[in-house]
């Protein structure tokens, strides 16, 4: 933390960063106030109309803005973050340069600054250029960080070219917008934008339907992988929601199957309404079902098919291979897996 201090600002009900709040910490911190973290377009899913005015606001109190850039993929080819106001903003390679990432790593970030902040840029006494060796010192061992995983942001850049990196931008806002209009009705989209659009995600709100049938979130989270997904971002940013970011590489009719299997998740949920089973004894709870426990002994008060094959007989489904799991107790509970000392002694 560099020795900073983290105040926390607070959100409208519309989801939007409260300029009034902004303004009030920032009176009272002005004396040391460093810098302000924002995320834009914000991860409730909005282009929030006042980022300009926010970043006008915290440079009026002698504060930096560092524009978190995970959400560039609804940017890209369209504005840059120093066109409205940032100063710093990383741009996370492994989210709108297609590295992939899955299971937490690799990731890289280069870090961009308007000119004034440059002389603060890490520096690396074997950089390959002599203008970048004095300076701060190296923040990474190396110059370039991992630099072996770059080539694949630079094929990516060179194949899509600058009109299909804003065309990639374009589909990954079209495609969370067309997820926003067939769910919404089904699930209340938690914040909409301007014209009652969102950015490149949206936020299914779940909380009402749970408290009023029992079904959580979790349920309809694990009864997507019956239907052959993988969840979306469950309970964040905001605990009992989903958070649905499609981007631009699914086609139309993965986005479709993906909003058919959630309104016949939202039938389902219906049905435990309706009093045809309780929260406990339903597919959704069951879920997800295993092709063990299919040939096992069977004495749910659902059918067999609809358990594995809810939107009829798939001969590529997926099957899981474990059914539902304590998901916090893994986390909480380190289990050293490594055979025992013993074991080679032989
Ligand atoms: C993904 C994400 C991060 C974290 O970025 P990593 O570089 O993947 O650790 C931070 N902020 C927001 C809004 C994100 O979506």
């Amino acid at each position: 933390m560099a020795g900073m201090k983290v105040v926390v600002v607070k959100a409208a009900d519309d989801g939007a960063v409260d300029l009034d709040d902004l303004r009030k910490q920032c009176d009272l911190h002005a004396d040391d106030l460093a810098a302000i973290m924002v995320t834009y377009p914000s991860t409730h899913g909005a282009y929030e109309d006042s980022i300009t005015e926010l970043c006008e606001i915290v440079h009026a109190h002698g504060g930096q803005v560092y524009v978190d850039g995970a959400n560039l993929n609804a940017l890209l080819g369209y504005t840059k973050p120093g066109e409205f106001g940032g100063d710093v903003s990383h741009l996370n390679l492994h989210k709108t340069f297609c590295i992939p990432h899955g299971g937490g790593g690799p990731g890289v970030g280069p870090v961009a600054v308007r000119e004034h902040l440059a002389p603060y840029l890490p520096s690396h006494a074997m950089h390959p250029e002599a203008g970048k060796r004095e300076g701060i010192g190296p923040i990474s061992a190396a110059p370039y960080g991992s630099a072996g995983i770059l080539p694949i942001s630079w094929a990516y850049i060179r194949l899509m070219g600058a009109e299909g990196l804003t065309r990639a931008t374009a589909v990954a806002v079209l495609s969370a917008n067309y997820v926003a209009a067939r769910l919404g009705e089904h699930f209340p989209v938690l914040y909409r934008g301007h014209g009652g659009l969102v950015a490149h995600e949206c936020i299914l709100d779940l909380r009402g339907l749970t408290k009023e049938t029992g079904v959580s979130v979790d349920d309809v989270a694990k009864r997507l992988v019956d239907y052959g997904f993988h969840a979306p971002t469950m309970s964040f940013p905001v605990a009992g929601t989903l958070m649905v970011e499609p981007t631009e590489s699914e086609d139309l009719a993965e986005i479709d199957r993906f909003c058919e299997a959630m309104i016949a998740i939202r039938g389902e949920i219906e049905r435990v309404r309706a009093g045809e089973w309780t929260p406990e004894d339903s597919p959704l709870r069951g879920a997800p079902h295993t092709s063990r426990a299919l040939v096992g002994e069977w004495d749910r008060p659902y059918s067999r098919e609809l358990a594995v094959f809810p939107t009829g007989i798939d001969p590529d489904k997926y099957w899981p291979p474990v059914a539902r799991i304590d998901q916090a107790y893994g986390d909480r509970n380190l289990v050293c897996a490594c055979p025992p000392l013993e074991a080679f002694a032989e």
